[in-house]
């Protein structure tokens, strides 16, 4: 089962990886801060209260929380405060550790990035999974290799970076800056 010391292998990993591309402070929360584990029951509850707030609404989901929950294994509480959200782990053994620095990714995930590609609808809310992923399993060649997650979304990202250096910085521009004008620049309009 996952537990704090696996958060904070997965915190140090982002933060030697981007830190130079986020501000400074951003990450000063501490793992126990940032991370909750949670059985099933406190875990549902959690998520239907972010599910209900935010991501329903957002993505265009018809189901209830309770029809979705199964298939998540972690959230990150929304708010436009970095340093007031806090990422939610189902207890499940079955859950790998790259899962943690997927969703500390969107814990330090600009507040821009957010409402400008829910603005837009259509593929783009999902191409915050696509770019998150992509971040994620460019941080190691092992968080690479037990990745399975949003394949779709990160081969899409992955393609449109074409391992373009300049256009890789972009996309952490756009994730940690807030320079979500490049994503214009990156994606064709869908
Ligand atoms: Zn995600």
């Amino acid at each position: 089962m996952l537990n704090m010391y696996d958060a904070q292998k997965a915190m140090d990993l982002v933060r030697a990886t981007y830190s130079a591309h986020y501000p400074k402070m951003l990450d000063a929360n501490g793992c126990d801060e940032v991370f909750e584990f949670l059985d099933l029951p406190q875990f549902t509850k959690k998520f239907a209260l972010t599910y209900n707030a935010c991501f329903k609404q957002a993505n265009n989901f018809t189901e209830s929380a309770g029809e979705v929950v199964d298939f998540v294994n972690a959230f990150v509480a929304s708010d436009y405060r970095n340093f007031r959200r806090k990422i939610y782990v189902k207890n499940d053994p079955k859950l790998k550790w790259g899962t943690l620095v997927h969703e500390y990714i969107h814990y330090l995930t600009h507040r821009y990035l957010y409402p400008a590609c829910y603005e837009r609808g259509g593929a783009w809310p999902d191409r915050i999974e696509g770019i998150t992923e992509y971040l994620t399993r460019t941080t190691s060649n092992k968080v690479a290799k037990i990745r399975t997650s949003y394949e779709t979304q990160f081969l899409q990202v992955d393609s449109y970076v074409g391992g373009d250096p300049s256009k890789r910085l972009a996309v952490i521009q756009c994730c940690f800056a807030g320079e979500t004008w490049k994503l214009g620049t990156l994606f064709p309009p869908s």
